[in-house]
């Protein structure tokens, strides 16, 4: 297996060593800084075509507990449970948030998705806009939403403001093949002050390492490249003059089925007997908050000096 060919994004190092073997990829740490990366990593036109329909509904996933992961078993069914997530992220994101009273807060988001957060950022008063490189899921926005959606990577679109209050990138970073250049056009995009909202997972935390090789993040080798933690998430975010105000775990509503189903990839037959065992079965549908300090949500100032 040959180690990355290319400079680490965060700290520009060449010494990496292996973490986590897979094929046709792996994982690599950079031995300067702890960043961790997919090499080799898919074409431009691989990682396109991943972000169809089948990615945003795929129940057939591994039953293997090392095999790999693509897309999500059904994402649309989770639309209100992200939908109370993202609540709790919009108000979080208001408390460092200063616009001129009575003006609607400019919204970009980049990788928007289904449109789930757009439209919940509507609700809460801000002029929303997106941004998404799947063509199925552009379409679905495009027919379900009337707020405009650009089609394709940030660096080819247009956005119609010159500048927005708040830049959202949501489960995104990780899927990017180019982090730097979509930070620095997110930076160009926002006004001084304006926030950029990242939300991630964390390769060091604690269950992350306890998992390693098992974790769902990790297992998503077609479409994870790059892998922060809290630390290089901060340096990475400081080169394009974004200060980080604030770096905290956050958690994800599930019903108590659907997350038996999602631990049952991890720990395949404990889950699922478990599942067998609750009764009666209309706890299945019970929700919970479940924070296990794997995803971390980053809001970061873009500052003046760049
Ligand atoms: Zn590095």
């Amino acid at each position: 297996m040959q180690p990355p060919r290319k400079k680490c994004i965060v700290c520009g190092s060449r010494r990496y060593s292996l973490r986590y073997p897979f094929k046709p990829g792996s994982i690599w740490r950079c031995r300067t800084c702890g960043m961790m990366m997919l090499w080799p990593r898919p074409s431009e036109d691989q990682l396109r075509s991943l972000y169809d329909a089948h990615y945003y509904k795929n129940p057939s996933q591994s039953d293997d507990p090392n095999g790999e992961l693509v897309g999500y078993m059904d994402y649309l069914r989770d639309k209100p449970l992200r939908q109370i997530d993202l609540r709790r992220v919009l108000r979080m994101v208001r408390t460092f948030l200063h616009v001129r009273s009575g003006a609607a807060p400019s919204l970009l988001e980049i990788g928007s998705g289904l449109g789930f957060l757009l439209e919940e950022a509507r609700r809460h008063g801000y002029d929303v806009e997106g941004v998404e490189i799947s063509r199925f899921a552009c379409e679905y926005m495009r027919r379900e939403y009337d707020f405009p959606v650009h089609l394709g990577d940030l660096a080819e679109v247009q956005p119609l403001r010159e500048s927005y209050d708040v830049c959202f990138m949501l489960d995104l970073i990780e899927h990017l093949l180019s982090p730097r250049k979509t930070l620095a056009r997110v930076s160009q995009l926002l006004r001084p002050g304006g926030l950029c909202v990242l939300g991630t997972m964390d390769c060091d935390s604690f269950v992350s390492r306890m998992l390693g090789k098992r974790m769902e993040d990790f297992r998503r080798i077609r479409e994870h490249m790059f892998f922060f933690n809290r630390r290089t998430i901060r340096m990475f975010l400081e080169q394009f003059g974004l200060d980080v105000l604030f770096v905290r775990s956050f958690g994800l509503t599930f019903e108590l089925g659907p997350l038996m189903d999602r631990l049952g990839l991890t720990f395949p037959g404990a889950f699922r007997r478990i599942r067998a065992l609750i009764h009666p079965s209309s706890l299945l549908g019970k929700r919970l908050y479940v924070n296990p300090g794997v995803k971390i949500l980053v809001i970061a100032r873009r500052n003046r000096r760049v």
